[in-house]
């Protein structure tokens, strides 16, 4: 089923390609079984791609690749226990709606629908409330192709550090096949916008961050306000025509990209003044919809971005840090500042691991003048014991990351006990987490 391959594997932004020797896009676990298989015979590593959505290097091989976007659509919906059961390659989109029409839904997803569900979770994928963990929170076991060709089915119940390695693994360990995520009855969120001055809300960050289920706050660095979004349930029925208003938020980031298409010409130190002639779109009234349509809106528009995760407490701080040196600099994004939180949990390599956490992302134009920002923004996060987001760009090394992961050698025993040859591994895992070391397996 591998053949030699012509065709480029980009990611969906753009910032990283490659021409894999031997591509494959597997429709049954046999076939990536099979795939998997033949790679290892042809002397090839093996990286696994979901939708390409994460920013930096992580799939990019010239060995083999397997897409498994052909390996979705849901396995089985048990209602009893409150269960559903997906294939790999599944979008979380799709998942949504044929939980949607069970009565039943994700407790909690990101602003994206597109990417897939392995994917999502092997990168540490999260939402926003100080009562939700990741993604990986959510799941009930899955199953695993390891190197030597078995496949594992891994639950709570089984090895607890091979539980906590599994569920965010960069694909290291092996290739997901399947994936059974708990789920809750279908709700609706009622979806809010207010602005505050900067000031107010830093001095009280703790107490704003549990203020709304799912809060959230955007930032634009030059200005001293912020924009609050404050989603919650509701037992209210959808708002008429609710579709059209989250399409508010696409359309913000399509005058975000305008904009930064604009400033190729006259700079990024342009943005604050074009961003003021175009004017923003407002806050939006308040509306009621259906849970998954509220956590997510359509993002057409071509970006670069970087997320690091800190402690809560640390948040408000490392903000007051960033808006000085982000002036200082005098470039600018169009895109806000996003800023998140989140449940702490006990995943290994899971950003929020051991604390609850402020998330905070930098959006920029994907132009070589908005670099800077993000190299500024990733020195001052760091300093704030900063983990960064593993599908967003960062320039973080292994022995950058081993500090801040107190689980860090628990994992590396487990990659080197499963992929001892390091088959799923490529320059970029070599980079973030280091080669699979036989001495890792004491
Ligand atoms: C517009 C946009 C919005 C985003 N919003 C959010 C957000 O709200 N919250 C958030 O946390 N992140 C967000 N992200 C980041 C993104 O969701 C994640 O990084 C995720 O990786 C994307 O999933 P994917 O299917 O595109 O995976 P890919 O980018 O294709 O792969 C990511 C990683 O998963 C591995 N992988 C994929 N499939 C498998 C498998 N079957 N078995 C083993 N490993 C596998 C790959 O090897 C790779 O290491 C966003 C990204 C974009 C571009």
């Amino acid at each position: 089923m591998l053949r030699p391959n012509r065709r480029i594997w980009s990611t969906w932004s753009g910032t990283a390609g490659c021409l894999p020797a031997q591509l494959a896009a597997p429709t049954s676990e046999d076939e990536i079984a099979e795939a998997v298989r033949a790679a290892v015979r042809n002397g090839l590593n093996v990286r696994t791609a979901g939708t390409g959505h994460s920013f930096n290097r992580l799939v990019t091989t010239p060995g083999a690749l397997l897409d498994l976007t052909s390996y979705k659509g849901v396995v089985a919906v048990d209602r009893v226990a409150g269960e559903v059961t997906v294939r790999a390659g599944t979008r979380i989109g799709e998942l949504c709606r044929v939980l949607d029409r069970d009565g039943l839904a994700l407790a909690n997803i990101g602003t994206l629908a597109d990417q897939t569900i392995a994917g999502a979770l092997s990168t540490g994928n999260h939402g926003t409330g100080l009562a939700h963990p990741p993604l990986s929170g959510q799941v009930a076991r899955l199953r695993l192709l390891t190197a030597d060709g078995n496949v594992l089915t891994v639950g709570p119940d089984d090895d607890p550090d091979l539980w906590g390695g599994v569920r965010t693994a960069l694909g290291t360990l092996g290739v997901l096949t399947t994936v059974t995520l708990r789920c809750v009855p279908q709700f609706n969120l009622r979806h809010r916008v207010d602005s505050a001055p900067l000031q107010e809300l830093l001095e009280r960050f703790g107490a704003w961050a549990g203020e709304s289920e799912h809060p959230s706050l955007n930032w634009q660095p030059w200005t001293d306000r912020v924009t609050l979004r404050s989603i919650d349930r509701t037992d209210a029925p959808s708002t008429p025509r609710a579709s059209a208003r989250r399409l508010a938020a696409t359309l913000d980031e399509v005058r975000c990209g305008f904009t930064g298409q604009v400033a190729r010409v006259g700079g990024a130190r342009t943005v604050p003044a074009l961003t003021a002639g175009l004017g923003g779109l407002g806050p939006t009234s308040p509306y009621v919809d259906a849970s998954h349509r509220v956590f997510t809106f359509p993002q057409p528009v071509r970006f670069l971005a970087m997320e690091h995760a800190l402690p809560l407490e640390r948040t408000a701080d490392a903000l007051r840090e960033l808006r000085p040196a982000l002036r200082r600099l005098g470039m600018h994004s169009p895109y806000s500042v996003l800023v998140r939180v989140g449940a702490g949990d006990d995943v290994l390599l899971s950003p929020a691991h051991g604390r609850a956490t402020g998330y905070v992302n930098l959006t920029v134009p994907r132009t070589v003048g908005h670099l800077e920002i993000l190299r500024i923004a990733e020195h001052i996060l760091r300093g704030h014991d900063a983990r960064p987001h593993w599908g967003k760009a960062h320039t973080a090394t292994a022995e950058v990351l081993a500090p801040r992961y107190p689980r860090w050698k628990d994992f590396r025993r487990i990659r080197a006990v499963l992929d001892p040859e390091g088959t799923f591994s490529n320059e970029y895992t070599d980079k973030v987490l280091g080669p699979v070391d036989a001495a890792d397996r004491r």
